[in-house]
């Protein structure tokens, strides 16, 4: 089945085809940078980071790129608030971004433009915009004049004799709206205010508006015509809808083939946002909870669907994680196991297959999610036969594919151990309820096996690991050639 995903912009399921193929230019909607972001925010971001490493595992070449708006009334008045500047409080909450990202285990972005630093571009593109009469300027002012373009409304299917005052967004309707020609206009560039920061222009000193940048950042890093725009579902109106305005009144091209659109996070049966101030920040819960735990909450429901945040529903997703890492650490088990041989490489197709055909469908990850909980069943009741039953009479070459299979479909996920020296393994009693051998004897024997193998005397070798198995002692041969060991 080819990949089908849902476009905002047609409201179906529609074939995946890129512009080039085997290549996908996809562009996301980043963060203000005034505060940490929310956990509606990180939905977003983990949903997106999931969409490109699929396409990516699919064997696309994925250019992503992502924004921070770093001018905008909200950074100004946090500035103020905190008797710093704009640049200060941009650069803090920039790198507060990346902090809670990376653990949640996020993708750096191939570029993160910045609207600070896209001002000739966005110049540029206003400059077209008036030239093709879509633009006007009114006291240092620049609005988008949205009758002239015939198709506004097209992405959000919202008509304009519908649309109330208040179109451009973020902006304070009430002190620009007698400079607007019409109260669906909005702004492209803001005449400067005594002690803002400031451009020059040809319209006079001032700043760009929020929609402009994403506009001229999409046609500076990855051209006119894009792959795939995505973003949180607010962001349809008026945010896409004026992007699509302005890109498209300029080059005549389609901004974006595919707008993926996700869905909310509910809190208490409301929709969390800044807005209603009923929002978590995502860094206040990773404090609590494990950040995989987080990943796979939000995976486990479809991503256009909205979500219940719940201290029942995260619990269930920390268990749920629990289940997924204990599997994933058992992989050096089995992988210590036998001699490596290249069967263990080959992935297990038929969990393949289906792990696929839940993603293909416009990235059904809680069908791709119960493909991996079904291999961490097996994968459990591998480990429960190696460590019960000394005879290991169970393939462990299947167990080994098994375990690469899902080790490389969670990777799909993004839902990796990210710190694997910091993990511990469950301690359990062995068989005979004695602790045995001392730390030291189980050190030495390592060492003896070490030389034994070094002068390939694989019998000695593997009569160690099998004296030490029977006192309920695994061996993890590393990579690197250093053998840890853990009993249980
Ligand atoms: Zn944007």
């Amino acid at each position: 089945m080819p990949l089908m995903l849902y476009n905002t912009l047609t409201r179906r399921k529609e074939r995946f085809e890129p512009i080039e193929p085997g290549k996908v230019r996809m562009y996301v909607c980043g963060i203000t940078a005034y505060n940490y972001f929310h956990v509606g925010n990180a939905r977003a971001f983990v949903i997106f980071d999931v969409v490109r490493r699929y396409l990516m595992w699919r064997g696309y070449a994925v250019r992503y790129v992502q924004n921070f708006t770093d001018i905008d009334d909200k950074i100004l008045k946090r500035a103020i608030a905190e008797n710093s500047t704009m640049e200060q409080i941009a650069e803090k909450y920039i790198a507060a971004y990346f902090e809670d990202s990376d653990r949640l285990n996020i993708l750096r972005a191939d570029v993160y433009p910045r609207a600070t630093h896209t001002i000739d571009g966005i110049q540029r593109l206003i400059h077209e915009l008036e030239q093709r009469h879509y633009a006007y300027a009114a006291n240092g002012d620049v609005y988008y004049a949205v009758r002239q373009f015939p198709e506004y409304g097209k992405l959000s299917g919202r008509q304009l004799d519908d649309m109330q005052a208040g179109a451009s967004g973020r902006v304070d309707v009430e002190e620009d709206a007698d400079k607007k020609k019409d109260p669906a206009d909005f702004a492209l560039w803001k005449a400067a205010k005594p002690g803002e920061p400031s451009w020059e222009s040809p319209w006079g000193a001032g700043r760009p508006g929020w929609h402009i940048e994403c506009s001229a950042m999409v046609r500076d890093e990855l051209g006119e015509s894009i792959d795939i725009h995505a973003g949180g579902m607010d962001l349809t109106f008026p945010h896409h809808e004026n992007e699509i305005a302005q890109s498209e009144a300029v080059t005549g091209k389609p901004l974006a083939r595919y707008w993926l659109h996700n869905g909310f996070i509910n809190m208490d049966g409301e929709k969390m946002s800044k807005s209603l101030g009923n929002f978590r920040l995502t860094r206040d819960l990773l404090a609590n909870y494990d950040p995989m735990a987080f990943r796979l909450f939000v995976l486990q429901a479809q991503y256009r669907k909205p979500i219940d945040f719940t201290s029942d529903a995260l619990d269930a997703a920390e268990n749920g994680w629990k289940t997924l890492k204990e599997a994933l650490q058992f992989g050096a088990l089995f992988v210590a196991l036998t001699a490596w041989s290249p069967e263990a490489d080959v992935l297990e197709q038929e969990a393949i297959d289906r792990f696929n055909e839940a993603m293909d469908d416009d990235f059904n990850t809680p069908i791709a999610l119960s493909v991996l909980f079904e291999l961490a069943k097996d994968l459990h009741r591998g480990r429960n036969l190696i460590i019960h039953d000394q005879e290991r009479e169970i393939p462990v070459t299947q167990l080994q594919q098994k375990w690469h299979t899902f080790e490389a479909l969670l990777k799909v996920l993004g839902l990796e151990v990210k710190e694997p020296g910091t993990v511990e393994l469950p301690i359990e009693a062995n068989d005979t309820g004695t602790v045995g051998l001392t730390d030291g004897e189980i050190e030495t024997l390592i060492q003896q096996r070490k030389e034994a193998r070094q002068s390939k005397n694989w019998a000695e070798s593997d009569r160690i690991r099998n004296e030490l198995q029977a006192q309920g002692i695994t061996l993890i041969d590393q990579k690197d050639g250093v053998t840890r060991w853990h009993r249980g």
